[in-house]
């Protein structure tokens, strides 16, 4: 019988599970709206993965296409 492959338990960062759009109650993310991309984007430019900023799946998809236009237009990184 092969030997059980033992994980470590990742501790999960506490953060709330609120999407702040939603709570704003956000139709539209805008690309020009640099300060809340780049809230939503790693030092390096990456985008935080839902998991870890609990926004919805809607603004999700939403803010990862408003980041992508302000990276075409060099905004944000
Ligand atoms: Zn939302």
């Amino acid at each position: 019988m092969p030997a059980l492959k033992t994980r470590k338990k990742r501790k999960k960062a506490l953060r709330p599970k609120t999407c702040k759009f939603c709570e704003d109650a956000v139709k539209y993310i805008d690309f020009k709206d640099v300060e809340t991309l780049r809230k939503y984007q790693t030092e390096k430019g990456k985008i935080h993965p839902r998991r870890a900023t609990g926004t919805c799946p809607n603004h999700q998809k939403m803010l990862a296409k408003a980041i992508k236009r302000a990276r075409e237009l060099s905004l944000v990184l």
